[in-house]
């Protein structure tokens, strides 16, 4: 009989797991929307040297703005503390796949890199319904890293849903 592995037993990820500790801060702050009735979505924004710039977590509810997602919260809160609106060098490190709005936000933001946790099949832009991020025809694409803690960040979302 053919002893078959079902639990998968990643070895060494070189292209994600430098992102675990980041995305860990991005779980505790996407758990701060819960309260207000948000859905969990944290995002920290790091500088070119990976030192903290600033975090969000989803305020659409809180806040009553349409608009207040994770990363756009992030982005704003990076650029007030830098001064400057262009985010050359800094990562986005979000737990959910970035929303058409988010993705061109990013683009907007000029950041390196965007580094989520789950995907998002029904809505995602950084490759899943849309690649908005790493569009060709745009002329900043920053890079995607996909999948980081892929299942804590879908399972906060699915407790989430489970628990309304
Ligand atoms: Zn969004």
């Amino acid at each position: 009989m053919i002893t078959e592995h079902h639990t998968h037993q990643p070895g060494p990820d070189p292209v994600r797991d430098p992102w675990r500790d980041s995305m860990r801060l991005a779980l505790q702050e996407a758990a701060l929307a819960v309260p207000a009735g948000d859905v969990p979505v944290g995002a920290v924004l790091l500088g070119p040297d990976l030192e903290l710039l600033a975090t969000g977590h989803n305020e659409r509810e809180a806040a009553g703005d349409p608009t207040a997602h994770a990363e756009v919260l992030a982005l704003r809160r990076a650029a007030a503390a830098l001064g400057e609106w262009r985010l050359t060098g800094c990562t986005l490190v979000v737990t959910l796949e970035p929303c058409v709005m988010c993705a061109g936000a990013l683009v907007q933001s000029r950041v390196a890199r965007v580094v989520y946790g789950a995907d998002d099949e029904k809505a995602g832009a950084a490759g899943s319904l849309w690649d908005l991020v790493r569009d060709r025809r745009l002329n900043h694409r920053p890079e995607v890293i996909r999948g980081v803690l892929a299942d804590e960040c879908a399972r906060q979302l699915t407790d989430f849903f489970r628990d309304l």
